[in-house]
């Protein structure tokens, strides 16, 4: 599958700004342009892999780091009290960039269900 680029490409090539917390050789943590709460930042991988649905199966080490990388940026950022992953996939799920991203939201007590 031939992957469009994104807005998220940009920020990677440093094409526009982003408030970027952490980088390392496989993904980019940067906060979220409209916070959902005190805290939000994205977790997104430099390769571009569209939504979580297309990952494959040699993605498998990639979804690892990323979900590793989520609890080091939770500390670094001080979110001691807990904090919620969130990944949006698809239409349904509310994706609205097509470059797989995961969500850390914290700093205020969480609601459940989501909308
Ligand atoms: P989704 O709805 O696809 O799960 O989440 C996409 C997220 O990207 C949204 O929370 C939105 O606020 C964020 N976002 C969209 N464009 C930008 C941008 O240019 N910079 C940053 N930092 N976040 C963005």
């Amino acid at each position: 599958m031939t992957t469009p680029d994104t807005i998220f490409g940009k920020i990677i090539r440093r094409e526009i700004p982003a408030d970027i917390v952490y980088e390392d050789n496989l993904c980019l943590a940067f906060r979220d342009i409209a916070p959902q709460a005190p805290v939000h930042i994205l977790v997104i991988p430099k390769n571009p892999i569209p939504k979580l649905e297309v990952a494959e199966s040699n993605d498998h080490a990639l979804l690892g780091h990323l979900l590793l990388t989520v609890k080091k940026v939770a500390a670094q950022v001080g979110l001691t009290n807990g904090y919620r992953v969130v990944i949006n996939n698809g239409n349904d799920g509310g994706q609205t960039v097509d470059h797989l991203h995961l969500h850390i939201l914290g700093g205020r007590q969480l609601q459940w269900p989501p909308g």
